[in-house]
């Protein structure tokens, strides 16, 4: 299966137009625009064409780029063009507990661009970000329960922080692990080979959720005095 884009002068065989708005970030058929040919302009990005959409939905609208390249081997004559990425992407805020948002706004930021990273296939700086925006949080989580300590917190590498400033059992070990594989994506050489960044992802992900459990547990054990 396989779409076909046309430029002034030729044809081109693309493997499937873009299914999800860069924009919007719903799932859509978007409208073919036009083709642009980039070969004759840079000879270093000869096989590849831009195609351009738009968004059909009505309170969308918004114009993108699909990139697509010719797969490594094989003629530009015959090929059928890979979709690369698509651009621009406007950042969606991922869909995080309303208390981790509030108890740090930069984890939600920072972890929002490492996520728009990923989908704009920036593979090399989407884990340094995943990183940074674990440290945030820790720091943030820390600082919230060690007010008294806030200078040392901010000053310390995040190994200490977990270390020395994060009293609950289940978010240290998997924040520690998290940072393992975190400073992985930091390093010149890999310690952990044989996990990647979705291992990465899970690991924040048990981080946040149990992040979350304890807010919400310290939130009622807070409220529901004995009476
Ligand atoms: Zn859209």
């Amino acid at each position: 299966m396989f779409e076909v884009v046309k430029s002034d002068s030729k044809a081109y065989r693309v493997d499937h137009f873009p299914d999800v708005c860069p924009q919007c970030h719903h799932a859509i058929e978007p409208k073919y625009e036009m083709t642009r040919e980039l070969g004759f302009l840079q000879s270093h990005v000869e096989k590849r064409i831009d195609v351009f959409f738009s968004c059909p939905r009505q309170s969308c609208r918004a114009s993108f780029i699909a990139f697509y390249t010719v797969p490594p081997g094989v003629s530009s004559q015959l090929a059928i063009y890979d979709l690369d990425s698509v651009a621009p992407q406007m950042s969606k805020i991922p869909t995080l507990p309303d208390r981790v948002s509030s108890l740090s706004p930069s984890f939600v930021e920072i972890y929002s661009q490492a996520d728009v990273a990923e989908q704009s296939n920036l593979d090399q700086i989407c884990g340094c970000g995943y990183r940074k925006a674990l440290e945030f949080l820790i720091k943030d989580f820390a600082c919230h329960y060690h007010p008294a300590q806030i200078e040392t917190i901010r000053g310390a590498t995040l190994a200490t922080v977990i270390r020395n400033h994060i009293d609950e059992r289940s978010i240290k070990t998997r924040a520690e692990l998290a940072s393992w594989l975190g400073n992985d994506e930091t390093h010149y050489v890999r310690k952990w080979s044989d996990k990647d960044l979705n291992d990465l992802k899970a690991l924040l992900e048990l981080t946040v959720a149990a992040v979350n459990h304890h807010l919400l547990a310290d939130h009622y054990q807070s409220e529901m005095k004995p009476v």
